[in-house]
Order: structure tokens, then C-alpha cells, then sequence
């Protein structure tokens, strides 16, 4: 249930309204907007929410008609801004992430590192735990790669942004990583979900493969509902029919998320093209979409790259990438 107070409420007319849902056995969550609040309500009982309505600094008290709730747009109208470090998801700032697809060694993290922040990117991303089709397939270093991250983030004072594939390398992310990525192959993997709603970092949201929106927002929820609500969602292309890409990137997510859900929403041209010539279009197609930022797979030598290097842009065309977007952010109000 949402109640919406009045636009006359003052602060102690919302807080007599808290108090009586908590003292109702209620989980609360107040949303204060420019116009006016909007109390989110969590807990079976309507009736006694519905009650609320005859108050006179309460306006309405409506149902949230979607499944999701504490994710969904009618319980925050406002659009969330996640925080990671000084960096922000979900404001002015259009966003970019560059990196590895998978941390290799020391020296290309760092050479990545440099350049990343050379040209002003605040977000430097590698994986070190690697969810690989084939088993025999590089698998990531583990815990020595997430040192290196560290290493390169003290270094360059970068955000740094890595995998996490089951509890236990959650358990060493989130001591490393400033933003915790969870990837599509995990996105329905709800006790990873669980794990993730308890720890206190910002959490990178994949779509998974075949999901669709409401399982996607269904899965964010699982994070919230936990306690984390600091969630940014990351569109990396779905799978259709198409084989000419290496999967389908559904730009059209940005605007429908945006209007269903109050969380940022990142792009990822690599995974979804496969191919680093089509990441730069279609980064900048993300941006004029309104996308909140971008996560693109850069590495020194994509040739020798370990993982993922047909779609990794080596660093002159990261750097074209980086000039040419933020002349499309500025075009719709906002940079990179
Ligand atoms: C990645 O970002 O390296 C990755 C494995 O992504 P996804 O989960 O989208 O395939
Ligand atoms: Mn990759």
C-alpha cells in the first residue's frame, strides 16, 4: 500500500502517520518529494492502512498495483540516486564504467586503470570471478584479482566494480569492491539475491538472458526486500532469434524501466553487440535513450585478451567512445 499525505502535511503529521504503521507491526518507507511524501507501506494487513485515508494530512491510500513493490515507481516517484563512493548513478551524470572483461594480472589492471582515469572515466570494472560457458575457459582469478582491483582503485582513486558468483565470493567482493556486480547467469539466482539484500554496498543488477522486465525488477526486489536498496540495473541484451549480434540489446528497457521502477539503469553495448566495433553506436543510441551509464569492456590488447576480447575496444577507441558520448549527453542536458 502507498499513502500519500497532503501536500499541507508538515514532518510531524508524517511522523504520526509512521508511528501509528510501526506501532501497526508495519514496515515503513518514507519518500519525501519536492510536491509532497509518499509513505510506502509493507505488511498484509489493509485494512488498517486503508483507515489512515480520514486522516486530514493524509491525501490517499492507494494499493501498489505491481508485484514489485519497494523497487516500483509508485512506492518512490522520485528517481533513486545510488551512491558509490562519490559517484552517482541516477543524477546529471551519465556514468561510464571501462575495464577488463576479467582481471588477467597485475600490470594489465593497472595499464587499464591509467587510462581509464587518464581520460576522467570514474569506474574501473574486471572480473575476477568469472561465470564461463565452458569449463575449460579461463575461470578468473579470484581473490589475488580483487586485490589487484583494490591495489589499482587506492592507486588511481577509481570505484572499482566485480562479480560475485555465490556466496562466498560475495563474501570476498564485498570487502574489495566499492559497487558488487551480479550477473545475468545469476539474476534469478534468489539466495544470491538474498545475500546481496544483506550486505551493505551498492549492487550492479544484470538482466538475465531470457528475462523479462517484471523478472528483472522481481529480482531487485529480492535485493531490496532484504534491506539493500541501493540497486542500479544493468540492460546487456537478451536472447532472441537474432544470431547476427551476440545477443539482443533492448534499448527500449530504458524508458519502460524508468517509468516502473525509481532505480538508475546502466547499458552494456559489449556483452549485448559481442563485437567492438557496434559497442561505440550503440553506447551512444544508450545515452540518447536516457540511459544513467554505461559498462564497457576495454582491455590493452584485445587480441590476447582472455576473455571476451572480440567485443573489448582497446584504448584509442575507448577514449573515441568516452569524447563521443558525453557530445550526445550534453545534447539531452547532461555529461559524462
Ligand atoms: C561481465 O560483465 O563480464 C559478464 C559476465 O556479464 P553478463 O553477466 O552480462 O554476461
Ligand atoms: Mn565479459
Amino acid at each position: 500500500m502507498i499513502v500519500v499525505m497532503s501536500k499541507f502535511a508538515t514532518e510531524s503529521d508524517v511522523k504520526a502517520v509512521t508511528d501509528r504503521l510501526v506501532a501497526d507491526g508495519f514496515q515503513v518507507h518514507v519518500s519525501t518529494g519536492v510536491e509532497r511524501t509518499v509513505i510506502g507501506v509493507i505488511g498484509e494487513e489493509t485494512e488498517r492502512v486503508v483507515r489512515l485515508s480520514s486522516m486530514q494530512a493524509v491525501d490517499q491510500v492507494m494499493p501498489v498495483r505491481r508485484p514489485y513493490k519497494l523497487v516500483s515507481r509508485e512506492f518512490h516517484p522520485d528517481n533513486s540516486v545510488v551512491r558509490v563512493g562519490n559517484v552517482q548513478f541516477g543524477g546529471e551524470r551519465v556514468v561510464v564504467i571501462a575495464g577488463p572483461c576479467a582481471v588477467e594480472s597485475r600490470e594489465q589492471v593497472m595499464q587499464a586503470a591509467d587510462f581509464v582515469h587518464g581520460l576522467g572515466i570514474p569506474v574501473l570494472r574486471g572480473g575476477a570471478y568469472k561465470p564461463r560457458t565452458s569449463p575449460y575457459s579461463f575461470q578468473g582469478m579470484g581473490v589475488e584479482g580483487l586485490k589487484i582491483l583494490a591495489e589499482a582503485r587506492d592507486r588511481y582513486g577509481l570505484m572499482v566494480v566485480t562479480e560475485a558468483v555465490d556466496r562466498e565470493s560475495l563474501h570476498h567482493v564485498q570487502e574489495w569492491a566499492d559497487l558488487i556486480q551480479i550477473g545475468a547467469r545469476n539474476m534469478q539466482n534468489f539466495e544470491l539475491l538474498k545475500a546481496v539484500g544483506q550486505v551493505r554496498k551498492p549492487v550492479l543488477l544484470k538482466r538475465g538472458l531470457s528475462a523479462t522486465v517484471d523478472e528483472w525488477l522481481m529480482a531487485a526486489e529480492y535485493i531490496a526486500a532484504h534491506g539493500n536498496t541501493d540497486i542500479i540495473l544493468c540492460e546487456r541484451g537478451i536472447r532472441t532469434y537474432e544470431t547476427k549480434t551476440r545477443n539482443t540489446l533492448d534499448l527500449s528497457v530504458v524508458p519502460v524501466v524508468k517509468q516502473l521502477s525509481h532505480l538508475p539503469v546502466i547499458i552494456d553495448p559489449s556483452h549485448s553487440t559481442g563485437q567492438w566495433n557496434w559497442v561505440t553506436p550503440m553506447a551512444r543510441a544508450a545515452v540518447a535513450a536516457g540511459a544513467d551509464g554505461l559498462i564497457i569492456e576495454a582491455h590493452p590488447n584485445p587480441a590476447e585478451a582472455l576473455s571476451d576480447g572480440p567485443q573489448s575496444l582497446n584504448f584509442p577507441h575507448l577514449a573515441e567512445l568516452f569524447e563521443s558520448v558525453d557530445r550526445i549527453a550534453q545534447v539531452i542536458g547532461r555529461s559524462v
